[in-house]
């Protein structure tokens, strides 16, 4: 029999599958399981935008774009960068992808030889280390620590850097851990990558969705030098709750974006041509303003929630996130404890014993590079949150 080739045979399963799984059947069972899984937001695409989406189906928007995307997405995105992040970018330096995942692999794409390292602060979103093993890089990580509040120091960083560095991976705020570099660390990293010639991969697609009133830098903005290293990675998924549409982009000096174009041609053509269209709308109506505003102020209002009840159950730890939505919780203080047949001594015990007397189905966090910890999503309803919260607080107490 013919077979698999190591790049795929090297890329993890997911270890969450079985809980997704075992969710489903319980659901199917009639049993009222709340997920605290969801990486997407729960609202609706707004109005405008699926109106702009209807508009382009009536005027035949349904062919073939160029394959960096249309001029009118990629100026609509240079609009975006200038007036979010001040930064000046040209059309010719976008590329518009389908989703920023796509996006991300695109850009290990065009930047990395065989063996070449990329740095990847841990915890981390778990699709960093295969998209950099199937581009045939090799992930390095950086443990952060809950007291720094996760974030990767100067230090943590100077230290990770060898000759083989190619890229370092930048996702500011952070799936899973919430948190948020300011401007002040974001200068710390920037002054010792400026004397370096390593590419920043920012992933900054949750930017709009910082709480606690500050503001999104990125480390594209520090100096220009660092700008021609930087590509940065955005998309319209989290801020206009577009999952589906599939938009991402990179904005990137012109010699990465015209590699990554050339390899986008032959791997998918061009994004959607539709979505397309209705991106232009997204990010220049005032609407999508008031929109984020509404998700926003929810998000923050659960985030609160969930930290306030987390606060009074003993041993869950955490780190307040101050964007994204998501809240990491430790665990640590369950190992060695029984709960039915289920002894507690990694994260997935806790989510698997959770699932089955909590009806909760919740992360683990092995596979973020987190051992210790679950993740939960706050991007679902107000209701299956403080559900779920009467839930984990019950189970906690049936411990012996
Ligand atoms: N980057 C991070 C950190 C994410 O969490 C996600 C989605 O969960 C993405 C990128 C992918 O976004 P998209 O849906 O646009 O591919």
């Amino acid at each position: 029999m013919n077979s698999i080739a190591s790049r795929a045979k090297n890329v993890s399963p997911s270890l969450t599958l079985e809980i997704t799984a075992k969710a489903k059947k319980m659901q199917e069972e009639g049993i009222n399981v709340i997920s605290f899984g969801a990486g997407e937001p729960d609202f609706n695409t707004p109005d405008y935008i699926i109106n702009a989406a209807k508009t382009a189906l009536d005027k035949g928007i349904t062919k073939y774009t160029p394959a960096s995307g249309t001029v009118s997405v990629r100026k609509a995105i240079c609009k975006k960068l200038k007036v979010d992040n001040d930064l000046d970018y040209e059309p010719v330096q976008i590329v518009v992808s389908n989703g920023a995942k796509h996006a991300l692999h695109n850009a290990f794409m065009a930047i990395l030889d065989p063996g070449e390292e990329v740095i990847i602060p841990s915890p981390y979103w778990l699709t960093y280390p295969e998209i950099v093993k199937l581009c045939d890089g090799v992930p390095v990580y950086v443990s952060t620590k809950p007291e720094n509040h996760f974030k990767m120091t100067a230090a943590e960083l100077k230290a990770a850097i060898t000759p083989k560095t190619k890229a370092l991976i930048l996702n500011n705020p952070s799936n899973p851990t919430g948190v948020v570099y300011n401007k002040e660390d974001i200068i710390e990293l920037a002054k010792v990558l400026e004397q370096t010639s390593i590419y920043i991969i920012a992933d900054e697609i949750y930017e709009k969705l910082i709480y606690d009133g500050s503001e999104a830098y990125s480390i594209a903005q520090y100096s220009p030098k660092l700008k021609e290293q930087t590509i940065v990675v955005n998309g319209v998924s989290k801020t206009y709750s577009m999952t589906g549409w599939r938009i991402g982009y990179t904005a990137s000096n012109a010699a990465v974006a015209k590699a990554i174009a050339n390899i986008q041609s032959h791997c998918t053509s061009n994004p959607n041509s539709m979505a397309q269209y209705a991106t232009v709308e997204a990010l220049s109506s005032p609407e999508g303003l008031v929109f984020l505003d509404k998700m926003k102020s929810t998000f923050d209002r659960r985030r609160k929630y969930i930290s306030g009840r987390l606060d009074s159950m003993n041993p869950l730890t955490y780190v307040m996130p101050s964007g994204a939505f998501y809240v990491m919780v430790g665990i640590k203080g369950l190992y060695g404890k029984k709960i039915g047949n289920i002894t507690i001594n990694t994260a997935m015990d806790v989510a698997a014993a959770m699932l089955e007397f909590a009806n909760c189905a919740v992360i683990p966090c092995e596979s973020f590079g987190a051992d210790d910890y679950i993740r939960l999503s706050y991007a679902i309803s107000d209701e299956d949150i403080k559900t779920g919260m009467d839930n984990i607080s019950e189970f906690l107490k049936k411990f012996n």
